[in-house]
């Protein structure tokens, strides 16, 4: 080991150096020491106690002469050379001097003593650190006698330097130090001491950790998990002397003991049950309690008296000592459970203690919630096994309850319709064959279910016998021919003889067959179904082709599921259950076979069946007593089904042909409202038409964009169509007619076979105005019909009113406006708007009123709108102000308007009443001056009138003095005519 030692600094801070003879004394590197001044000290031996530390203090205050060292005066100066050494050093060093070895050490060895210093300084190694004295001897000697330095990499030492025996490590190098005044040339030995107890117990619990993290991951409940902890601690304690592992109960009542280590389970302090509720007594159990209220870690200092056994450890002295930690859960301030774990009694519980533990814990509860969602998962698959078990059996009952009541329908409607002619009015006869041709193919599905569920539940037992594969298939794919040749489909039958008969339960085979011709023929518009039978590479392989409208790569894995359908494939009706392929494939194993799909969609399928040859996969026992569980299911009704599908698009144009006016045609009967039917099943469609024909004109189609085409061409009052639905399904159709503007109001009702309130709220979602489902009855069909009905015609009419209305609200030169109870105006017309002078209804409309009143007359018109809110019908003039700031003057009339809301606002008529003012200003002034004039020409007049009256006088007074007197001169007649100048 390489020393740099600090002591040149040292000693010249220190004004001081050590009188050292020789360059090199030990082999820890002196020779720093050497060469300064090294006489100039020699004198004061006092002076090796260097620097200002509390040991140099000690040393000097120290009587040296009461210790086997003598005196210090007497020291030799090898010893006080590496007295000054050591002081000076700032790593722990220690010096043992002298045949007892003589304890001398620095500042930075004192910790390593603990509550031994000071009275170890010159003490005998012997003495001070007695209780490893026989460990330390033969170490110490070693050197000491001569032999080389000791160095121990990790020495573990059980000291007793804190109160109590502790745990500790060390790296140690133990040197001689040469001495010429020894007897064999050794002074002492100088230790150098490196305490690594907190690293080597560090490293232990990162240890501890790392196993239980990677043992943890393992467990699948949380016993499990806590049994797996218990396991990985048991190889670590001298950390964790014993550990007891509690999970809380689900009522969080108690918590159980799941695994322990270090002590048996159920020992007396391993109690199986802690409860938690109480405050926990003072003996005999684990205050748990504690832990849960204080949500933290939990110290129990006396074990010894809870307990009358404690538990032993890997130590000679058990723990006096455990830690509860708690074990936390997912669920927030929720406890999963308690950690409780053994104190070492040779470690201090200090704030590494306690953190390893709550990291320990936190592993165990990772462990305990992965171990709890496995089992959460674990429990949901078996719940949901469970729960399609429930659905097979359920399934299988119930499909065999429906077959006996069917059964009995079927039986009777067929003996009707058997019966010869006159038996059923033809109209009755057609309602026997519709309820006859559904129970047949509610009978074909209740079978397939039947069957699937009894492949489910393994009951189902095939009869394998030697068949004619050619001809049955053949036969099978032949009893389609009709239907193909009405549909115009060209079905070729390839299927040659095969050599030998092939293994097959005939009634399998059968469904096998159909399902496959009848989906064909279903998703095939035009074009071809080729059926071929060959054998290749030992199978009997058939194939079933059509270039019909083909899957979607994306479906072609889920096909085979049950009740997997592919959405919006263009077939020739939307009906079917998806259960068909999934029996297919089903029934296809039990002959230990596998079928596969090769498709293009527009282009077509192929469906592939490949069935082992020869028996040695089947049994071929007949068991006279196994009854043919399986269904016998007749070409016959998947044909008649097929033939249904046929029969729409046919029924479809017949139907338009005969309930239908041309298209574009106006209403002849305006009484009668028109319908139209959608829905691609023609039994449903007819008896609909059954039903409403009497009171309404039918228009029916298949699907909803024959719907859509007779709606825009042709009047039609309310619309009844299904939601399944081939090329436009019934939501799509109500998308489209409520986005048409001209459309957009038409009724529509929805038919549906999912029943359920959400099912319905969906329906009004779409934009229907009603949702019936199926099965619904007569009255409930008609009632609705006539509802929709009359709410449309309720609502054209209003249309009509309110278009009137706002008609006359639009054109009108007065202003018309509504004025809420608060002031807000509501509505204005648009002579009201140019009257205020405002641009648009946005830019006052929902603003106060009073602003355009002039202040002058605001709180007159307040008092009035208020007035009229309450009631009352006023008329009265005002002046208002716009917002151009004209002054007009109006003149209102006014009338309380309740909104829909219940309040009462201001409904007001008022009008532009400036010019008329101005116009009767003007015709007053007009008066006045005429007035002023004929008073004036009245009072000329008078005078005028007056002076005729005395020139009368006059002219009478005159010619009564001519009567009595001579002819008048012309001198008088002058004097007559100008009275003034007489
Ligand atoms: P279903 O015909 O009653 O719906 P299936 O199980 O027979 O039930 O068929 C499942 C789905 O597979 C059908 O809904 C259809 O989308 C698709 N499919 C089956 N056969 C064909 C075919 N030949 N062409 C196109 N699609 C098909």
């Amino acid at each position: 080991m390489k020393e740099t030692s600090p002591v040149p600094s040292a000693a010249s801070r220190f004004g001081r150096s050590n009188e050292v003879g020789r360059g090199t004394l030990s082999p820890i590197g002196l020779a720093a020491c050497d060469g300064r001044a090294p006489r100039r000290n020699a004198g004061a031996p006092r002076d090796c106690f260097v620097g200002t530390g509390e040991m140099a203090a000690l040393m000097q205050a120290t009587d040296w002469s009461k210790t086997p060292l003598g005196p210090v005066e007497s020291w030799s100066l090898s010893l006080r050379m590496m007295v000054s050494f050591l002081l000076a050093n700032r790593f722990p060093l220690l010096l043992w001097w002298g045949p007892q070895y003589i304890s001398i050490y620095n500042d930075a060895y004192r910790p390593i003593l603990g509550n031994k210093h000071p009275k170890s300084l010159g003490q005998p190694v012997s003495e001070c650190w007695a209780e490893i004295w026989h460990i330390l001897k033969p170490l110490i000697d070693t050197p000491y006698q001569g032999g080389p330095a000791t160095w121990m990499d990790d020495i573990f030492l059980e000291v007793n330097r804190r109160g109590f025996v502790e745990e500790t490590h060390f790296t140690i190098a133990y040197s001689p130090v040469p001495d010429d005044t020894a007897p064999r040339g050794i002074g002492g030995v100088l230790a150098t001491v490196h305490e690594i107890t907190g690293k080597v117990v560090a490293e232990r619990r990162g240890m501890v950790l790392r196993d239980l993290g990677l043992r943890a991951a393992e467990a699948k409940t949380a016993k499990e998990a806590c049994a797996i902890a218990a396991a990985a601690l048991a190889d670590h304690a001298k950390d964790v002397p014993f550990a007891l592992f509690y999970v809380i109960d689900e009522d969080h009542a108690n918590a159980r003991l799941a695994s322990a280590v270090g002590i048996g389970m159920g020992e007396s302090a391993a109690p199986l049950r802690v409860l938690l509720a109480e405050p926990a007594p003072a003996s005999g159990t684990w205050p748990l309690g504690e832990v849960v209220r204080s949500d933290a870690i939990v110290l129990v200092d006396d074990i010894d008296a809870r307990f009358p056994a404690t538990p032993p450890g890997p130590w000679s002295d058990p723990p006096r000592s455990a830690a509860l930690v708690p074990i936390r859960s997912n669920t927030a301030h929720q406890l999963a459970g308690f950690l409780v774990a053994g104190v070492s009694a040779r470690l201090a519980f200090d704030d590494q203690y306690r953190s390893f533990l709550g990291l320990a814990a936190t592993q165990i509860a990772t462990a305990i919630a992965t171990a709890r969602s496995y089992e959460e998962e674990r429990k949901r698959v078996e719940a949901l096994a469970e729960i399609d078990r429930a659905k097979t059996a359920f399934f299988s009952n119930v499909s065999h309850e429906f077959r006996t009541p069917l059964t009995l329908m079927l039986g009777p409607l067929s003996d009707l319709l058997a019966k010869s002619g006159d038996a059923l009015a033809p109209e009755s006869h057609a309602l026997v064959a519709v309820a006859h041709r559904n129970g047949l193919r509610l009978l074909k599905l209740v079978n397939s279910l039947l069957d699937f569920s009894r492949i489910e539940a393994g009951r189902a037992h095939a009869r394998y016998e030697p068949t004619d594969l050619a001809t049955l298939t053949a036969e099978l794919a032949s009893s389609f021919r009709s239907a193909c040749d009405k549909a115009g489909l060209t079905l070729t039958v390839d299927c040659p003889p095969l050599d030998k008969p092939v293994y097959v339960d005939r009634d399998m085979w059968e469904k096998i067959v159909l399902n496959l011709i009848s989906n064909a023929f279903k998703f095939t518009p035009a074009g071809e179904i080729r059926i071929e039978l060959r054998t290749e590479s030992n199978h009997a392989v058939l194939r079933v082709r059509d270039t019909g409208a083909g899957i979607p790569a994306a479906e072609l894995s889920l096909i085979f599921e049950r009740f997997h359908r592919v959405e919006g494939v263009a077939g020739r009706t939307h009906e079917g259950t998806g259960i068909g392929l999934a029996l297919v494939q089903e029934l296809v194993k039990l002959h230990k076979g596998f079928v596969t799909v090769e498709s293009e969609v527009a282009r077509g399928s192929t469906f592939t069946v490949r069935v082992p040859l020869g028996h040695a996969h089947v049994s071929t026992q007949s068991d006279d007593n196994a009854r043919p569980l399986s269904t016998a299911t007749r070409a016959d009704a998947f044909v008649s089904e097929a033939s249904r599908w046929l029969r729409d698009g046919v029924l479809t144009t017949q139907a338009a042909a005969t309930c239908t006016a041309p298209a574009g045609a106006v209403r002849g009967n305006a009484e009668r409202a028109r319908i139209l039917i959608a829905d691609d099943n023609a039994d449903l469609r007819e008896y609909l038409e059954r039903l409403l024909r009497e009171r309404y004109d039918i228009r029916a189609v298949a699907d909803g964009e024959a719907a859509l085409a007779v709606l825009r061409s042709e009047p039609i009052d309310l619309v009844l169509s299904d939601i399944m639905m081939p090329r436009l399904d019934g939501s799509a159709l109500v998308r489209a007619v409520r986005a048409d503007p001209r459309l957009a109001d038409l009724p529509v009702i929805l038919l549906s076979a999912r029943a359920g309130e959400e099912a319905s709220i969906e329906g009004f979602e779409l934009g229907a105005s009603d949702y019936l489902y199926k099965p619904f009855s007569a009255r409930d069909l008609l009632a609705r019909v006539g509802a929709h009905l009359e709410i449309a015609r309720l609502r054209r009419q209003s249309v009509r009113t309110e278009d009137r209305l706002r008609a006359i609200f639009e054109t009108t030169p007065e202003c018309i406006k509504i004025v809420a109870p608060d002031g807000t105006l509501l509505h204005m017309n648009p002579a009201g708007l140019a009257m205020i002078e405002a641009e648009s209804a946005a830019a006052v409309e929902g603003a106060p009123i009073f602003d355009l009143i002039s202040p002058a007359d605001r709180e007159g018109w307040r008092a009035c709108h208020k007035r009229i809110c309450g009631g009352e019908r006023l008329s009265w003039r005002f002046e208002i102000v716009g917002l151009q700031g004209t002054c007009r003057q109006m003149e209102t009339h006014a009338a309380p308007l309740t909104l829909p809301d219940g309040t009462v606002a201001q409904l007001a008529i008022t009008r532009d009443i400036t010019q008329r003012l101005r116009d009767d200003e003007a015709l007053r002034e007009l008066n006045q001056t005429l007035e002023r004039r004929v008073a004036e020409r009245t009072r000329a007049l008078e005078a005028e009138t007056a002076e005729r009256r005395r020139l009368q006088a006059l002219a009478q007074q005159a010619q009564r003095l001519a009567s009595s007197a001579p002819r008048p001169t012309a001198s008088a007649f002058s004097a007559w005519r100008s009275p003034s100048t007489a």
